[in-house]
């Protein structure tokens, strides 16, 4: 790695880990946080949940789990390139959707309901809090503590957002929302970077499902520009190349507009180290132009694909098997596992949203099945 900028974040200066262990032998911090998330066993069911489409319509739509590594891809080329932590960036970029549910956001919608509907002492769903939960208190593989044990600067640029209730509850981590100051530069670059990763990936899918086609996406300024110039490079190319060519220009024409923009901030502000940097707003950003592109793009992807009726169809099923597994196990807890079963009734309605928000899709169908299915399996 080439030599960090003066207001990278150091694993040196972390603010260390909940509990404390040995420093790592071979590697820095971030790394062995990389590691860990990686070896989580919700790291492994994102390979089973819903980006977009349901995991079971096609082979080769993204996953959550092919979503998270083209995030952790792109946020290591930004990162490397502004002289950042890159091993930072991954970890975070590789732990941010470790608390969806199934069925995308569907589920989560739902599951919010159900819980806000439940009682307002429940705290609602969010998945951004839930990937915290996920490496602070639901793993369970080490013998001497709960959760992962991250360091502070992984936990704290995995809560991108969070309310003021939650913020107040959770103490350090939360700390800046309340301070209303920015994350790490590195957390700031995980989350641009799961934008440019969901809009150029959920074009690619949308095309190949035939919910959108070419035509369409010609009236999207910053597609038609990057679709005109590859049909002039190549105007004989085959359909799915030519989107494939287009789709990665973009990316390249993204990254590079971050880049630039990031370092002329960078240049501009000039922070004294990672500390003044977070104090200093946001400093990774987009040009205005290709902030204005994509969410021009952002937009046309909500009404023309998430809202496509044959999406909605899904999306009304998957939120009937959240609200009917939820409903069920509040009604008659002793259809839990063990583990799961609670004497008191919110830490109750919690451990059933931990359960359901732990589903792969095809689990919580099959969940599903058996709890209202006569004649299946147990
Ligand atoms: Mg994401």
């Amino acid at each position: 790695m080439s030599e960090l900028a003066v207001y990278a974040l150091r694993s040196e200066s972390s603010r260390g880990r909940r509990y404390a262990e040995p420093a790592p032998g071979n590697r820095s911090e971030f790394q062995r946080d990389r590691d860990r998330i990686v070896h989580a066993s919700a790291f492994r069911r994102l390979e089973y949940k819903t980006q977009v489409f349901i995991n079971h319509e096609g082979d080769l739509f993204r996953t959550r789990l092919t979503h998270s590594l083209e995030v952790a891809q792109i946020a290591r080329v930004l990162a490397r390139s502004l002289r950042l932590n890159e091993d930072l960036t991954e970890a975070i970029a590789l732990a941010h959707d470790l608390g969806h549910t199934p069925f995308g956001h569907a589920g989560q919608d739902e599951l919010n309901a159900c819980l806000r509907e439940f009682s307002p002492l429940a705290g609602g769903f969010e998945h951004n809090l839930q990937s915290l939960r996920v490496v602070d208190e639901l793993e369970e593989r080490y013998a001497s503590f709960n959760g992962l044990n991250l360091c502070f600067e992984t936990r704290e640029g995995i809560l991108k957002h969070c309310s003021l209730t939650h913020a107040k509850l959770l103490g350090d981590v939360g700390q800046r929302f309340i301070d209303r100051t920015q994350p790490s530069l590195e957390a700031q670059l995980a989350n641009l970077a799961d934008e440019i990763a969901y809009n150029n990936h959920d074009i690619d899918d949308g095309l190949r499902s035939g919910l959108l086609t070419v035509d369409q996406m010609q009236t999207v300024p910053i597609f038609a520009r990057h679709y005109a110039q590859v049909l002039q490079a190549w105007p004989e190319l085959a359909p799915r190349r030519a989107i494939a060519e287009t789709i990665r220009r973009m990316i390249n024409t993204l990254i590079t507009d971050v880049t630039a923009t990031t370092s002329a901030r960078l240049a501009q502000v000039a922070p004294a180290d990672a500390e003044v940097a977070r104090q200093s707003g946001p400093l990774v950003a987009f040009s205005d132009a290709l902030r204005q592109e994509a969410d021009t793009l952002k937009k046309f992807l909500f009404e023309n694909l998430y809202r496509h009726y044959q999406v909605m169809r899904m999306t009304n099923k998957a939120r009937r098997i959240v609200r009917e597994l939820f409903t069920a196990f509040l009604q008659e807890p002793r259809l839990l596992p063990p583990d799961y079963r609670h004497g008191d009734p919110v830490n109750q309605a919690r451990a059933i949203s931990d359960y359901i928000a732990g589903m792969t899709d095809r689990f919580a169908i099959r969940e599903h099945h058996r709890l209202f299915q006569m004649g299946d399996q147990l």
